[in-house]
C-alpha cells in the first residue's frame, strides 16, 4: 500500500467486489458509443485506464428504452443484440483485472427528439421541446425497462449498475416537486415522488440477486430553486439503502442549474462537504465527486472522512496512469485535468467524440500512438508554447534527439498569460507536467534562445518544427497609435489600466481581459471553498431547498468596462458551451457592458467613436485594450524554405484559424507521433 496516500490506496469491499483502492472512474459519455468503430475504441480506452490502476469503472450513460438518450441514436441496452456489443468491453476490463458497472440513464425532459417523457409536462429551461406526461401505466413500464436493462447488463458481464438519479435527469424529475406536479401515486408527497426510483432499485435487486453491485447516484445538492431539502435527501438515501443499493454516489447540481460545479474556477474538492453531511445518516459507503483532480486532494477528502471513496472522471481522460503514478510516488508526473471542458464535455455537447485538451490520445488510443521511432532523428522544436511542448516531449519519448528552443525565459508560451486569468490557475499544472516530461524524456531545453534560421541550418538538424506561435493583431482603426491604446499583452504584463476601459474584440481573450479587469483583488474563490459557496449563493448548512440560499453575489469593482465586437451575434458565442455561460454571467453581474454590431470609426484622446446600427456612439475611455485576434509568427519557416532540412509548422505558427491550446497540443502530439 502507498505510504504517501494511505487512505487512497486502502482496499475496500463493495458488495461482492474487492477494490484495490478508493477510486471509482466516474461515468463519462464519450460519444464513442455512437461513433462508427467506436466500441473497439471504447474497449482500448477502458483497457488503458484499468492498466493504469483504475479498479472500478462506471460506463457512460446507457438508456433503458428509446425515450431515454439525449443524443440521436444514443446507446440503449434493451435486447440480446445490444448485449453482444458490451461483452468485449466487460471481458477486456476483467482480463486486465478491473471491474465495470453500467450506468443506467434516462434523461427524461432533457432527452433528444420530439417525444420527450417526464413525470409532468413541464418544459426544461435547457431544452425547448415540451415533454409528454407519462401515464400511470407508462411510469410502471419505465420501471420495468430499467430492471430489464439491469438484467441485460448482468448478462453482458457487467459487475453492477449505477442508477443515475441526479443532474436533473428523469429520476430527479420525479423526485423534485419543481418538475413533478402529478396527483397520482407517483406525485404529491415526497414519499410518492421517490417511489419511482425506490421501486426501480428494489426491483433491480430482486431481479439480479445479491452478487451484483447497485450504485445509486443521488442528487445531494440540486442547486435549483425548489430542489430537495436536506431532510428529504436523507429520507431518500435511507430508502435507497433499504431498497438494496450497495453504494451511494454524489450528484451535484442539475444541468439546468446556473452555478458552476466542475469548471476550472470551482475549487478542488469543492463539494465533498455535501457528501460528508450524509455520512451519519446511512450505513452504505459514500462516494465524493466533483473537481477531485490530484491524489493529494483525494487523499485529503478520504482522510478527513468526508467519504469512503472518491469518483474521478475527467482526470482519467487527462492521464490514464493517474493512479499508477500516485502509487509510485510520482504525482509530479501526472498530467492534471485543468477543468477547461474544452475537449471533453464541450465535444460531447457538440456531438463530437470526447478527448482531452492536455492528452489528445484520450479516446484515440487505437489510432494515436507514440511508438518507438525506427529511425532516430535530430529534431529542433522552436517555441515552447503548448504545441512545441507537446511535440518536443512526445518526439523525445519516442527516442528522437530533441532540442527545444524558447525565446523567453520560461516554457509555456501563451499559457503563461492564460494562467494569470482568475479561474485559470490550473493551467499552470500543464506547464508543471511538461517540465517533468522535458526532464524525463531528455529534451535539451534552451531558454532565452530566440533561434534564427542560420543557427538551425548550421546545426545539422534532420527536422525543424516551427512552433513559434502568434503575435497580437492590431486593427486598422484611425488613432490606434494613441497612447491610451494598449494590447492584452500590456495588461497581462501589469501595465497600469484606467478606470474607464473599452475592450476592442470580445473573443476568448477579450472576455478573459474583462474578467481580469473587473475581478475583485481579494476574490480567491477559485481556491477557497467557503468564498466560492458564498459567491454563488450556496447554503453550506443545507437549510435552504436545493442548497440555494441567495442569488449569486459576484462582487464588482468600480472600474467600468465595455466589451465590443463587430459581429452582431451575442457576445460569448465563441466560448465553450459548458463554460461560456459562467464567464458571461460573471461579467453581467459585474456590470460589464457588452455590445455587438460595432463599426469602429476612430480613437482619440477621449475614447472610441463608433457606429452601431448606423447611429454614432462615443465610448469615453481612460484605456482601450485591443483583443482583436492574432496573426501567425512564422517568419522562421519562410527563412528555412529551400533548405535541405525538413520543416513542419504547428499551432499558431501554422495558422490562427480556430487556434486554441486544444488545437495546438493536438497538432504537436500528432506531428511527434509521425516523425
Ligand atoms: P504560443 O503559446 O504563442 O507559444 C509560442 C512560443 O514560441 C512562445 O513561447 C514564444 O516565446 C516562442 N518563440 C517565438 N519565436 C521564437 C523563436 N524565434 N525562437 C524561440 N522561441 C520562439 N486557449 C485555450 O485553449 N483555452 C483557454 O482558456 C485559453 N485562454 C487563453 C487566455 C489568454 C489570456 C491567452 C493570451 C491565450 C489563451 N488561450 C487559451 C490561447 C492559447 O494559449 C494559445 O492558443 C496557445 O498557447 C497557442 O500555442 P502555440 O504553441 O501555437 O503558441
Ligand atoms: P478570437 O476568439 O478569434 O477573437 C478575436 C476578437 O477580435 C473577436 O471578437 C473579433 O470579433 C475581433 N476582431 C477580429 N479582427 C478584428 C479587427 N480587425 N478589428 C477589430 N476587431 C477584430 O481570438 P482571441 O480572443 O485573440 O483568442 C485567441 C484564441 O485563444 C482563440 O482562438 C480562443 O479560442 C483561445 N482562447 C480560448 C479561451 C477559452 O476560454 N476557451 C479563452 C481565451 C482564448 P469581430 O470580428 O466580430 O469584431
Ligand atoms: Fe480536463 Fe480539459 Fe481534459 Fe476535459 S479537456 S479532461 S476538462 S483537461
Amino acid at each position: 500500500m502507498s505510504t504517501l496516500y494511505p487512505h487512497l490506496f486502502q482496499p475496500i469491499k463493495l458488495g461482492h467486489l474487492e477494490l484495490k483502492n478508493r477510486v471509482i472512474m466516474g461515468s463519462m459519455h464519450t460519444n464513442l458509443e455512437e461513433a462508427s468503430g467506436g466500441w473497439e475504441r471504447l474497449r482500448a480506452y477502458y483497457l488503458e485506464r484499468v492498466k493504469g490502476g483504475v479498479g472500478l469503472i462506471v460506463s457512460g450513460g446507457v438508456g433503458p428504452n428509446k425515450s431515454a438518450p439525449n443524443v440521436q441514436g444514443g446507446t440503449l441496452l434493451t435486447n440480446a443484440e445490444h448485449v453482444k456489443l458490451h461483452v468485449p468491453l466487460t471481458q477486456a476490463v476483467h482480463e486486465a483485472g478491473g471491474y465495470i458497472c453500467l450506468q443506467l440513464l434516462h434523461t427524461g425532459r432533457y432527452a433528444f427528439g420530439t417525444h420527450l417523457v417526464a413525470p409532468s409536462a413541464i418544459t426544461a429551461p435547457i431544452n425547448p421541446i415540451p415533454p409528454y406526461e407519462l401515464t400511470g401505466a407508462e411510469v410502471k413500464q419505465q420501471i420495468i425497462d430499467f430492471v430489464r436493462s439491469a438484467m441485460l447488463a448482468r448478462d453482458a458481464g457487467y459487475d453492477g449498475v449505477e442508477v443515475m438519479g441526479s443532474e436533473g435527469y428523469l429520476i430527479n424529475q420525479f423526485i423534485s416537486r419543481h418538475t413533478n406536479h402529478r396527483t397520482d401515486e407517483w406525485g404529491g408527497s415526497y414519499e410518492n415522488r421517490i417511489k419511482f426510483v425506490v421501486t426501480i432499485v428494489k426491483m433491480i435487486r430482486k431481479s439480479v440477486g445479491p452478487d451484483f453491485l447497485i450504485i445509486y447516484r443521488l442528487s445531494m445538492l440540486d442547486l435549483i430553486e425548489g430542489g430537495s431539502s436536506f431532510d428529504e435527501i436523507v429520507q431518500l438515501a435511507v430508502a435507497i439503502e433499504n431498497a438494496g443499493a450497495n453504494v451511494i454516489n454524489t450528484g451535484i447540481g442539475w444541468h439546468e442549474s446556473r452555478i458552476p460545479t466542475i469548471a476550472g474556477m470551482v475549487p478542488r474538492g469543492a463539494f465533498s462537504w455535501v457528501t460528508e453531511k450524509l455520512r451519519t445518516h446511512v450505513n452504505l459507503p459514500l462516494v465524493a465527486t466533483n473537481r477531485i483532480n490530484t491524489p493529494e486532494i483525494a487523499e485529503e477528502i478520504l482522510a478527513r472522512g468526508d467519504a469512503d471513496l472518491v469518483s474521478l472522471a475527467r482526470p482519467f481522460l487527462a492521464d490514464p496512469e493517474f493512479l499508477l503514478k500516485a502509487e509510485q510516488g510520482r504525482s509530479e508526473d501526472i498530467n492534471t485535468c485543468i477543468g477547461c471542458n474544452q475537449a471533453c464535455l464541450d465535444h460531447v455537447f457538440n456531438l463530437k467524440v470526447a478527448t482531452c485538451m492536455v492528452n489528445p490520445r484520450a479516446c484515440n488510443e487505437t489510432e494515436l500512438n507514440y511508438l518507438p521511432a525506427t529511425i532516430k532523428k535530430r529534431v529542433a522544436v522552436v517555441g515552447a508554447g503548448p504545441s512545441g511542448l507537446a511535440c518536443a516531449t512526445i518526439a523525445a519519448r519516442r527516442g528522437h534527439q530533441v532540442t527545444l528552443f524558447e525565446a523567453g525565459d520560461r516554457i509555456g508560451g501563451q499559457f503563461n498569460l492564460a494562467m494569470r486569468i482568475p479561474g485559470k490557475q490550473e493551467f499552470s499544472e500543464t506547464l508543471r507536467y511538461f517540465s517533468r516530461e522535458i526532464e524525463r524524456n531528455g529534451v535539451e531545453l534552451k531558454l532565452n534562445h530566440a533561434v534564427a534560421a542560420a543557427t538551425l541550418q548550421s546545426a545539422g538538424f534532420d527536422h525543424v518544427v516551427v512552433a513559434t506561435g502568434v503575435r497580437p493583431k492590431s486593427p486598422l482603426i484611425p488613432g490606434i497609435e494613441n497612447p491610451k491604446v494598449m494590447s492584452y499583452l500590456d495588461v497581462l504584463e501589469g501595465k497600469p489600466v484606467g478606470e474607464k476601459v473599452v475592450i476592442i474584440g470580445a473573443g476568448g481573450i477579450g472576455i478573459d481581459i474583462a474578467e481580469l479587469l473587473t475581478h475583485e483583488k481579494e476574490d480567491d474563490s477559485a481556491d477557497n471553498i467557503e468564498r466560492f459557496m458564498l459567491k454563488w449563493g450556496i447554503d453550506m448548512n443545507l437549510a435552504a431547498r436545493g442548497g440555494i440560499a441567495t442569488a449569486p453575489k459576484i462582487g464588482r469593482q468600480d472600474r467600468r468596462v465595455t466589451l465590443l465586437q463587430r459581429k452582431k451575434t451575442r457576445i460569448g458565442t465563441s466560448l465553450g458551451r459548458t463554460t461560456g455561460w459562467i464567464h458571461i454571467t460573471t461579467l453581467e453581474q459585474r456590470g460589464v457592458k457588452m455590445l455587438g454590431g460595432v463599426n469602429y470609426q476612430k480613437i482619440d484622446d477621449n475614447g472610441l467613436h463608433a457606429m452601431i446600427n448606423g447611429v454614432p456612439h462615443f465610448f469615453a475611455a481612460d484605456s482601450l485594450v485591443v483583443c482583436a485576434g492574432q496573426q501567425s509568427r512564422n517568419e522562421l519557416a519562410d527563412e528555412l524554405k529551400g533548405n535541405e532540412v525538413q520543416v513542419s509548422l504547428i499551432g499558431g505558427a501554422l495558422n490562427t484559424v480556430h487556434l486554441d491550446a486544444k488545437r495546438a497540443i493536438d497538432e504537436g502530439a500528432r506531428l511527434a507521433a509521425q516523425l
